[in-house]
């Protein structure tokens, strides 16, 4: 195939977007509680004709300045080392061809236990990829195995290990809890496991339980227990206390970092930055304009081969809704809002997104202005995201700015 999109082909203009994404959406097996644009990946010609369509899509965008650079690149997924080191090198030299990456660009890729061994983690490094994002999510072999996940507790502290030994110097490990049959004193131990493995990031997420996935169907249909709520919240002020207690910054609603080792790439987000996403359901954010490829890895392939572009969706952001992402991600940070630089960014202050609620999550004690910064109190964290649903303009009347 050699198919480069014939329909409207992506210029960039200035801002230029320093982080690109490249979804990546197969895995071994689907997970039970997984509502993320992921299938089994069949046998090895999926993943090649998939890497022939992104590196299409990459080619097909055209960037006016070539001499721009990438300070981020970040394959998420699915199960982006599910890919082979040879597919990978075709995607990136063709993201490098769009525009270099600056020297100490990070380079993330999230890899699971049961896709590394010692040669597949030397060809990520050959490749330059500085960071791994490994998909523990439990030290409980019983969780893991409800859960529907391909590796068991063995497997990932030994991939963890191997990724050491092949040189990785900054490893973050996603683990979630709250999940069915958990007890305070399992999340404990998970947490302890965790960090004596000594990586420099966590990403610790509560379950939610996504209505296309099958934990999903089953909570809606009362077959499946779930963590009581109360549980769930010693739960997460537990994982805030250890990782603080470990050297852990806390500095996103679920994220935890040595000094030093924030995810730039996922910084940039939370900072309404712009970014190019390629693949599947990819997004993409550029100077207000926000576009989507269509979803389905198939339809993406499909498109890639009659040389049709892939997106599914595009809008302009008004400023209203440019205002409240910017609260929004804006508040997931721990740090919270730099009143006056924000409200140079913006021409408003986070208040005017939404007076009434504001106020009324002020007098609750959820949110809190303090030495020129806006922030979620403890207890807002707690509830980020039933506390920044609220903030959305329609949610006390007001049409959007
Ligand atoms: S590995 Fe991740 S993306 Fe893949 S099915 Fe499991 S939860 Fe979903």
């Amino acid at each position: 195939m050699n198919a480069v999109a014939k329909n409207d082909p992506v210029c960039y203009t200035s801002p230029v977007p320093h982080s690109f994404y490249v979804h990546i959406p197969y895995c071994r097996s689907k997970c039970r509680y997984c509502g993320f644009n992921s299938v089994p990946a069949g046998d090895n010609s999926i993943l090649e004709s998939y890497t022939r369509a992104l590196v299409a899509e990459i080619r097909s965008a055209r960037p006016v300045k070539l001499d721009t650079f990438s300070d981020t690149v970040y394959f998420g997924g699915g199960t982006p080392s599910i890919l082979s080191p040879q597919q990978l090198g075709e995607i990136l030299a063709a993201l490098r061809g769009l525009a270099p990456a600056a020297a100490g660009a990070e380079l993330t890729v999230e890899c699971n236990p049961e896709t590394l061994d010692p040669a597949q983690l030397a060809g990520l490094r050959r490749l330059g990829f500085n960071r791994l994002s490994l998909g523990v999510q439990s030290f409980d072999d019983a969780l893991l195995a409800l859960m529907g996940r391909p590796h068991d507790t063995a497997r990932a502290a030994e991939s963890f290990s191997l990724a050491r030994a092949a040189g990785f110097a900054n490893i973050g490990l996603d683990l979630i809890f709250a999940l069915p049959g958990q007890t305070l004193d399992g999340w404990r131990r998970d947490l302890d496991r965790a960090i004596a493995l000594g990586p420099e990031h966590l990403s610790l997420y509560a379950l939610t339980y996504e209505p296309n996935s099958e934990f999903g169907i089953l909570n809606a249909e009362g077959k499946i227990e779930r963590v009581p709520e109360d549980v769930e919240a010693d739960m997460y002020l537990a994982a805030i206390e250890t990782a603080a207690a470990a050297g852990y910054g806390h500095y996103e609603v679920s994220n935890f970092a040595r000094p030093g080792y924030r995810s730039r790439h996922n910084l940039n987000y939370w900072d309404c930055g712009d970014y190019l996403g390629f693949g599947a359901g990819a997004h993409s954010h550029l100077g207000g304009r926000r576009w989507a490829n269509v979803t389905d890895p198939m339809e993406y392939v499909k498109k890639a081969e009659h040389g049709e572009s892939a997106r599914g969706f595009e809008e302009t952001l008004t400023r209203g809704q440019r205002l409240f992402e910017a609260v929004l991600l804006g508040l997931r940070m721990t740090e919270g809002i730099d009143l006056a630089a924000f409200t140079a960014r913006w021409g408003a202050p986070p208040r005017s997104l939404s007076p009434e609620q504001w106020r009324r999550l002020e007098r609750g004690g959820l949110i809190v202005e303090e030495s020129g910064r806006a922030r979620l109190s403890r207890r807002g964290l707690l509830l980020a995201d039933g506390v920044l649903a609220r903030l959305a303009p329609e949610s006390d009347g007001r049409s959007s700015p």
